[in-house]
């Protein structure tokens, strides 16, 4: 028995499982948060790709859905 010779093992746990039924890129939106005034806008049906814009501030922002169904802004 060699002293030290340690047999634990750990597997290495990612956090990258992706939830079964998920939506992902597929989800629809019907409301965002703009995210220069944080006003809550309620819009008509959007999903990823689609063009917003913001009722309060009127800037127009493209949305992006990631492959776990979060929504992000980026600005035109
Ligand atoms: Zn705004």
């Amino acid at each position: 028995m060699a002293p030290g010779g340690r047999d634990k093992h750990f597997d290495v746990e990612d956090d990258d499982e992706f939830a079964k039924g998920a939506p992902g890129k597929k989800r629809r939106f019907t409301e965002f948060e703009c995210p220069t005034c944080s006003a809550h806008n309620p819009f008509e049906e959007f999903g990823n790709e689609d063009e917003v814009m913001c009722n309060w501030c009127g800037l127009q922002f493209k949305a992006v859905i990631d492959d776990e169904g979060k929504l992000k802004l980026k600005e035109l």
